[in-house]
């Protein structure tokens, strides 16, 4: 007790409050409520359970493809009708232990695993981070902000340009119509709630800009942050997020 109340009051003197939390609230498993040694990590067990995509995906949109194919094969949504963004990629596959993170993170405000989220995106886009100009998230309408008081995509996107060394540009695009909830809806009923929603301020000549949102649904968002910054001029629009949905049974969220 003794010793506490002087490490709490050490802590308080240097005003790191979060420290002192730690002593309160000790770190938990970003999948249970397992006790680990430092925030933002997930015990060894459930680890292995998580779904990380790979290759073979589709060049495109990312939709995981059947072995054996070729980096350069897209999947025949894509081949049907072309994105408005050049390419789309995800760290992990939706399913219920990814819920767990994303509703952790959007409804609780979560941000211990911010790092290792950004850590996992920024290997499953690589390449687009590399060659981006900056890093910009899905945007989230002001009344929705005003009740939540956080964006999730934009907590994600700073972590990944952190990660890549990259500028971070939360105002780059603006959400300008309320859009109505999108469960339950088709992919192209989606694309319609989206469409127009979405607008990028400023000029983006000849930029490319990495999206960052926490999930790839049917990527209609996406597409919509993808036209706005086209609009204004951007050469490449590529999309990464926290996971994707694989099978069309989970597009409820
Ligand atoms: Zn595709």
């Amino acid at each position: 007790m003794g010793s506490s109340y002087r490490a709490a009051g050490a802590f308080r003197k240097r005003g790191v409050i979060s420290r002192l939390s730690d002593l309160i609230w000790p770190p938990r498993s970003l999948l249970s409520d397992a006790i680990v040694d430092r925030p933002g990590v997930i015990e060894a067990g459930l680890w292995s359970e998580l779904k990380f995509l790979a290759d073979p995906q589709c060049a495109c949109c990312g939709f995981p493809l059947p072995d054996g194919g070729n980096p350069r094969d897209i999947c025949g949504a894509c081949a049907g009708r072309k994105p408005a963004y050049d390419t789309a990629r995800a760290a992990l596959a939706y399913e219920d232990h990814t819920r767990r993170l994303i509703l952790d993170l959007k409804r609780g405000g979560r941000r211990d695993g911010l790092p290792v989220f950004a850590k996992w995106m920024s290997a499953a886009a690589a390449e687009q981070l590399a060659k981006a100009d900056f890093v910009a998230p899905a945007p989230m309408h002001w009344t929705r902000l005003a009740a939540r008081s956080f964006n999730q995509a934009a907590w994600l996107a700073q972590a990944v340009a952190r990660a890549g060394g990259k500028p971070w540009k939360p105002g780059a695009l603006t959400r300008v119509k309320r859009r109505k909830s999108q469960a339950g809806l088709s992919a192209s009923e989606r694309r319609r709630n989206v469409g127009g929603a979405i607008k990028a301020f400023g000029s983006y000549k000849g930029k490319t800009v990495l999206v960052v949102d926490d999930v790839f649904t049917t990527g209609a968002t996406l597409e919509a942050c993808a036209r706005a910054l086209r609009k204004a001029g951007a050469a490449e629009v590529h999309a990464v997020t926290l996971a994707r949905v694989v099978r069309p049974m989970d597009i409820s969220i």
